[in-house]
């Protein structure tokens, strides 16, 4: 899911309030009050929304500026339409620049490349180990001394088939590690994953690796 989805779909029963106030003013009002019981910020994002739709070309003027002093590509901008504009108009500048940096990130994933600040290594459950923000290892679980995710933005590049580059890891901690018979310690291994010979501590990148268990 890119960013803009992602936003769509936590706007949801605000944008849906909006589009039922063009049709049956009356009955939203009814309905705001219900809302306005459990905190009123529907009617808030509400009123954000319709105003920013009025003023879709400076929201897109403001989202093109902020691009510029975020140095990220302007086509994240160019790209939205009137209720992406609207939407993010109603979520403000803080909400502007996390998209605008989610969206250039995404396009780095995208490419095939890791974005400039995710240099902390997780083990993803579905993907193995992959590189991620640093901020994301402080919510996760350590397991076998690794930091363990569910799932990861990396999740839907290696999906789609594309390159998902690979945190550097050793042979001698991976459950696929076959040790020379000779020299067990230091001795060129194999891989029962299919991954080729390596020396145990050999640092190198590998989409297969599974962390031993460790006591
Ligand atoms: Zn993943």
């Amino acid at each position: 899911m890119n960013a803009l989805a992602e936003l769509r779909k936590r706007a949801q029963p605000a944008a849906n309030l909006a589009k039922a106030a063009n049709r049956h003013p009356a009955a939203v009002t009814d309905s705001q009050d219900s809302q306005d019981s459990q905190g009123g910020e529907s009617r808030i994002a509400l009123v954000s929304l319709g105003a920013s739709k009025r003023a879709g070309p400076a929201v897109r003027a403001d989202l093109l500026a902020l691009a510029d002093r975020l140095a990220v590509d302007r086509d994240h901008v160019h790209r939205l339409d009137d209720d992406g504009l609207a939407l993010l108009a109603a979520i403000g500048e803080g909400g502007m620049r996390a998209f605008l940096l989610a969206a250039e990130d995404a396009a780095t994933r995208q490419a095939g490349k890791v974005p400039l600040d995710d240099t902390a290594a997780i083990y993803c459950a579905h993907c193995g180990p992959v590189y991620v923000h640093p901020g994301i290892i402080d919510v996760l679980p350590v397991v076998d001394g690794w930091p363990r995710a569910a799932g990861c933005p990396w999740c839907v590049i290696r999906k789609a088939g594309g390159y998902v580059p690979r945190p550097h890891v050793t042979c001698a901690t991976c459950t696929h590690w076959r040790p020379d018979a000779i020299n067990p310690a230091a001795g060129v291994g194999d891989c029962a994953s299919g991954h080729g010979a390596h020396y145990p501590v050999q640092r190198h990148g590998c989409g297969d690796f599974a962390p031993r268990k460790r006591p």
